[in-house]
């Protein structure tokens, strides 16, 4: 059943974001697509979920890093579509490397496209979402890294706690326009971020002893977005197997 409800997922086109897709696409919202460079992924995404839940999606592409190209892109959408109900800032990226060896392209990279995106993404959008005056939700993606700091992840770790400290100020000015403002932490997940090697080294420190699907994630984004979490903001969601 159609719930009228638009969501814009950033970095939808495989992975986690692609699992966002398909659940929210089954619960009935219509969608705004989003990725950096997998167009074509992108496109047989949107028809598959208009197959098969018949879904309106409207595909978007940009670098979440640069702030002017997400301006333009966001701003464009909204002439024509109007403020989305809700927003999940999943895009992000890796480049680890032991601290001593790091490079300044890595550390800037990894803050610009996780936490710059915060500020890309989300400053367009917030003002005509309570201009709306309608409830609202932004979820945002942080990790366990950015919980508790992982070996390899200075960059990556520092980008996502800032996720965590973003979303939890934000979820304070929001809260008395209704529009809710959570942090999802996933742990080890099965998608191509995380490599083999990388997967055999840290599942030792999942309780679960196993990694965790996408759709697991999904799982996690579909409440938060629901109606049934209106009384839900400023929170971080960890799905992590019980890392910690
Ligand atoms: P994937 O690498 O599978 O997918 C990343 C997505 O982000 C792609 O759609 C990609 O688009 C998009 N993206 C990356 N960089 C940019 C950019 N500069 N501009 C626009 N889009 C971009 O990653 P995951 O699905 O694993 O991760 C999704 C989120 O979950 C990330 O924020 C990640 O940090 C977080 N996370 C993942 C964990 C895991 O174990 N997998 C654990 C904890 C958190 P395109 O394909 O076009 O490049």
């Amino acid at each position: 059943m159609k719930l009228n409800k638009t969501v814009l997922i950033t970095g939808a086109s495989k992975g986690i974001g692609r699992a966002i897709a398909y659940k929210l696409a089954a619960e009935g919202y219509d969608l705004v697509l989003h990725c950096r460079s997998s167009m074509s992924e992108l496109e047989s995404l949107a028809g598959s979920l208009q197959k098969e839940f018949n879904t309106d999606s409207s595909l978007l592409q940009f670098d979440v890093s640069d702030r002017a190209a997400s301006k333009d892109a966001l701003e464009n959408y909204l002439a024509k579509a109007g403020a989305p109900y809700g927003v999940v800032c999943n895009a992000g990226i890796t480049a680890d490397n032991a601290f001593p060896a790091m490079l300044g392209g890595e550390w800037d990279s990894v803050i610009d496209t996780n936490l710059g995106s915060f500020y890309n993404v989300l400053h367009p959008l917030v003002m005509p979402m309570v201009s709306a005056r309608r409830p609202g939700r932004i979820i945002t993606m942080s990790s366990v890294s950015g919980v508790m700091g992982n070996r390899g992840q200075v960059n990556y770790s520092a980008s996502k706690a800032g996720i965590i400290g973003a979303t939890k100020a934000l979820a304070i000015e929001l809260a008395k326009r209704n529009i809710t403002v959570n942090c999802v932490a996933p742990g080890l997940i099965e998608t191509d971020m995380v490599s083999q090697e990388l997967a055999d080294a840290a599942i030792k420190s999942v309780p679960a002893q196993r990694m965790g699907k996408p759709e697991e994630v999904a799982a996690a984004v579909s409440f938060l977005m629901s109606e049934g979490a209106s009384y839900i903001t400023r929170q971080v969601i960890s799905v992590n197997g019980g890392m910690i």
